[in-house]
C-alpha cells in the first residue's frame, strides 16, 4: 500500500503525521518512533522495544509503569483497576 501525504516542518522542527496515516498503522499517542535515512528518504517506524520493556499483560511495547517488578501499560493498568473497583 502506498499512502502520500505532505506536512511542513514547523518552526520547531516537528512534523504532524496525519491522524487517519496514524490510525492506518495504529501508532498511538506516547508511541516511540525511530528513523531512519534512506539516501533522502525518510522511515519512520514504531521503536522496536526490548522483550524486558514489553508489558506483561499485552505483551505490547507500549508506555509502562512498574508494578510488583512487572511493567504495564496504562491501558492494561486501567483495565486491572476498573476490574478491581467493581
Ligand atoms: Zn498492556
Amino acid at each position: 500500500m502506498t499512502m502520500e501525504y505532505t506536512c511542513k516542518i514547523d518552526d520547531l522542527g516537528r512534523v504532524l503525521i496525519p491522524r487517519d496515516l496514524r490510525q492506518s498503522l495504529d501508532w498511538k499517542i506516547g508511541d516511540n518512533l525511530s528513523f531512519r535515512r534512506i539516501d533522502d528518504v525518510i522511515a519512520l517506524r514504531i521503536a522496536k522495544a526490548d522483550k524486558k520493556s514489553e508489558c506483561f499483560i499485552c505483551k505490547k511495547p507500549k508506555m509502562k509503569v512498574r508494578i510488583n517488578n512487572k511493567d504495564v501499560c496504562a491501558s492494561c493498568l486501567e483495565k486491572v483497576m476498573i476490574m478491581m473497583a467493581k
